[in-house]
């Protein structure tokens, strides 16, 4: 992925109570295959097909556990 990042920032927690740290453009994915949740930028693959860093399976930007994330704060300092 090769996207700008605008320096905005968002923190999410989890259902287990990890809390989880992505800056703009990249977002909060989650894999349901091996469990990994991060930011998109540690996955591979472009928008349509976010592949897992973890056990390269696609679909990692819709997963159950990023869905289900509630976003806590969002800094921006633009
Ligand atoms: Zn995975």
């Amino acid at each position: 992925m090769s996207r700008e990042k605008t320096g905005k920032i968002e923190r999410y927690r989890v259902a287990d109570g990890r809390e989880f740290t992505v800056e703009d453009p990249f977002y909060l994915g989650s894999c349901d295959y091996c469990g990994w949740v991060g930011s998109t930028e540690e996955a591979r693959g472009e928008d349509d097909d976010v592949i897992c860093p973890k056990c390269f399976s696609s679909g990692a930007d819709c997963g159950r556990v990023a869905e289900g994330a509630v976003l806590i704060e969002t800094i921006d300092p633009n």
